[in-house]
């Protein structure tokens, strides 16, 4: 596998990137000119681990810090989402929602 592309198992030609479709979500991979196509693994271990925590009842709990707040999150969004320390998200507040975009 390279970055540009992989050689297709199916006919030997190089499958180049691509983004699949995975039941309604969007997971990088590779296609084939012959139509095989190959998801990204990784890719699709998040998807399968975000599919896993919408089926669970998470809250985040608001703490003051000094003069500012913080939000905890489970360890479990931690995980599926890759967040680490002081990575920052892009905010978009919809009505009764607020939404955290995690950059790809
Ligand atoms: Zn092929």
């Amino acid at each position: 596998m390279t970055m540009n592309g992989m050689i297709c198992v199916a006919c030997g030609k190089t499958a180049k990137p691509s983004t699949l479709r995975v039941d309604n979500s969007q997971v990088p991979g590779w296609e084939c000119p012959c139509g095989e196509e190959y998801l990204d693994g990784a890719a699709v271990e998040t998807l399968l681990s975000i599919k896993r925590l919408q089926k669970e009842h998470l809250v985040a709990k608001v703490t003051r810090q000094g003069n500012s707040y913080a939000l905890r999150v489970p360890m479990e969004v931690v995980d599926a989402y890759h967040l680490k320390n002081r990575k920052e998200l892009k905010i978009a507040p919809e009505n009764h929602r607020i939404v955290f975009e995690v950059p790809t």
